[in-house]
């Protein structure tokens, strides 16, 4: 594989739309070639930080627990108004 194919491939390899042949021989193109080496790793940083591909995930993990906390947050709301209720009425 020539290097500008496999530069042009990179970033649909980071992010994983590359078919399973072109993966392949995009990681061994990379063990073997120095410059593309550097030029994926230049880019997994770039996409970590400037794209935010990384982070995207980690806003997913957190708004998952957010979202089961509010919840149960309600949950107990919910209960506490009832005990309330059941209590100022008996
Ligand atoms: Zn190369």
């Amino acid at each position: 594989m020539e290097c500008i194919l496999v530069t042009e491939l990179l970033p649909l390899y980071l992010e994983e739309q590359t078919g399973e042949e072109s993966r392949k021989q995009i990681e061994d193109h990379i063990k073997i070639c120095e410059k593309c080496k550097k030029e994926l790793s230049y880019m997994k940083r770039s996409y970590g930080e400037a794209s935010g591909y990384g982070k995207i995930k980690n806003i997913k993990q957190v708004w998952e627990k957010m979202r089961n906390k509010v919840l149960l947050g309600y949950g107990l709301l919910l209960l506490l108004t009832w005990i309330y209720i059941v209590i100022c009425f008996l």
